[in-house]
């Protein structure tokens, strides 16, 4: 019986190579459990043809919707407003490039029926990042565990099932820095996981730059700690009392 409806929201960034495998393995999830479903892919201002194969598939299958950016804005922001546009009952954040295995998906639909309302993807390994991102990540989630006031799970990133009513409360929260990983464990309600390896990137280059990788974690860390507004009070404070010294 097709009783709910399943959003799928897929941030795009360059993907033409990856979205035809994608839709395909999404639409077979679909198939082995019969629920209604939307898949919306948000374009965030691709330079290659992924506007145009999207564009094709929305006319041949009307689960199919998109958004398309004006110009680049990063994948937080992309995630944020297919959140907005969606409908469904449970929604569901998943890369584009293959990392995140869309047959997952059946394993957080079941979960999050068992009496929860976010249902996040923990990755019991990964292969896809080079020994410099893993500790750059390692030392990141450190820094935000021993800062923050909120537990923010490890080895998860944004591929996650959430009930409707969490997204309701997350589009609440008007932040221009979004972390959403952080402000869905800050939200609260019962969270779970379910566990998976990580593969590599299907095919073409990572759209996360080490540049947009480190304003995430900036924004991580500054969301979610006051340490750096206190830092930044000692500090002045310090220069105070060092010019006072200096006039004397
Ligand atoms: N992405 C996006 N905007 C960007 C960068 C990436 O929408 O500016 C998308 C990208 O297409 C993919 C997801 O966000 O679906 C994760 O990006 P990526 O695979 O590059 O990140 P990584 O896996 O290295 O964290
Ligand atoms: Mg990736």
């Amino acid at each position: 019986m097709k009783e709910a409806k399943i959003s799928v929201i897929i941030p795009v960034f360059n993907e033409e190579l990856n979205i035809g495998t994608l839709y395909a393995r999404i639409k077979d999830v679909f198939v082995k459990f019969d629920v209604n479903h939307e898949l919306i892919f948000v374009i965030d201002n691709s330079r290659d043809a992924s506007l145009k194969i999207i564009k094709e598939l929305a006319i041949k299958d009307p689960s199919v919707k998109y958004i398309d950016f004006s110009r680049n804005f990063g994948h937080q922001v992309a995630v944020s407003a297919g959140l907005e546009y969606c409908s469904g009952e449970y929604v569901v954040i998943i890369d584009a490039d293959l990392q995140d295995p869309p047959e997952l998906i059946i394993d957080m639909y079941e979960k999050i029926n068992k009496g929860f309302d976010v249902v996040y993807a923990k990755r019991r390994s990964r292969k896809d990042r080079s020994v410099v991102k893993k500790a750059a990540y390692k030392l990141f989630y450190k820094i935000l565990a021993a800062i923050s006031q909120i537990e923010i799970p490890l080895d998860t990133g944004d591929f996650r099932m959430m009930k409707k009513n969490v997204v309701d409360e997350l589009l609440k929260m008007q932040e221009s820095n979004k972390f959403l990983r952080g402000q869905i464990a800050w939200l609260g309600f019962n969270q779970t996981y379910v566990e998976y390896d990580r593969d590599v990137r299907a095919a073409g280059e990572p759209g996360y730059t080490y540049y947009k990788l480190f304003r995430l974690a900036l924004d991580g860390i500054i969301s979610f700690s006051n340490m750096p507004l206190r830092v930044a009070t000692i500090m002045g404070f310090f220069v105070f009392l060092l010019s006072l010294i200096i006039i004397l």
